[in-house]
């Protein structure tokens, strides 16, 4: 586990600025949700602090470690996003397995977290089929799964749940909280979906046109006036 800080952070693409001055902290093991319209710079935030994206300005730090010169993929970060982007010519014990080899895992080690991954996503009964033999919940089942099997620091969601019907939704979203009480990753998680922040969140970061408009809990940040 580890705390996320961002400081100053600005991004521009030429003369679009899309996130300007973006400052906060999530402790460690918290859950964060990002809300904003379209276009108004969530993912920009959380690609930046996968590394995927560089600051314009700025700087961020993951357990207390400045990252800004540290590649995505020693950043002990994991990141699901909306189209599951599983390998499509892998099964889905491979799918699972695919980062804990980068990371030389041993074999025996490696059958131990896909199993006990498995069972936690209740996809036991799927890890020899491959990835367009599943249904679109399921899939997003083995991205978490995916995500989680490297046990990163900080894990990162980019509306993961949008593209699953609305009962696959809800269930979809009850088992990630679940997980999220389970293992305690300090997680940041983007939508534009108001019950997924109100239901997952423990503080919620509203977007506007590039700049944070308001952070608070999600009774403070949802109640009327
Ligand atoms: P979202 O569904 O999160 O709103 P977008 O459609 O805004 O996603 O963006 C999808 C991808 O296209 C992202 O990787 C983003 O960085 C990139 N992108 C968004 N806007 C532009 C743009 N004006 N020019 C080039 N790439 C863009
Ligand atoms: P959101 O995730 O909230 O939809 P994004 O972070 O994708 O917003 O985009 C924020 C702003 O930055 C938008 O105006 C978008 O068009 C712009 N943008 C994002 N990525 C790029 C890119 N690669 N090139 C140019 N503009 C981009």
């Amino acid at each position: 586990m580890a705390n996320v800080r961002l400081e100053n952070i600005t991004r521009r693409y030429h003369t679009t600025i899309a996130i300007e001055e973006i400052n906060f902290e999530v402790p460690d093991g918290e859950f964060w949700v990002l809300v904003g319209p379209s276009g108004c710079g969530k993912s920009t935030v959380l690609r930046t602090i996968a590394g995927l994206e560089t600051a314009t300005s700025g700087n961020v730090y993951i357990d207390n470690t400045l990252v800004n010169e540290i590649p995505a993929r020693k950043r002990d970060v994991a990141m699901v996003f909306q189209n599951y982007a599983l390998y499509p010519h892998l099964s889905v014990a491979e799918n699972l397995a695919f980062g804990l080899k980068m990371r030389g895992v041993d074999s025996k080690k490696t059958q131990e977290i896909i199993q006990k991954v498995a069972q936690s996503l209740s996809i036991e009964h799927l890890l020899n089929r491959k990835p367009k033999q599943l249904s679109g919940g399921q899939q997003q089942r083995v991205a978490l799964g995916r995500a989680i099997a490297r046990e990163p620091k900080v894990f990162l969601l980019d509306e993961p749940l949008s593209n699953l019907d609305a009962q696959l939704r809800d269930d979809t979203r009850a088992e990630l909280k679940q997980l999220h009480q389970r293992l305690g990753i300090t997680t940041i998680y983007v939508t534009h979906d108001q019950v997924e922040a109100m239901t997952l969140a423990d503080k919620i970061v509203i977007l506007h046109q590039g700049k944070i408009q308001q952070i608070g809990d999600p009774q403070s940040v949802y109640s009327r006036p």
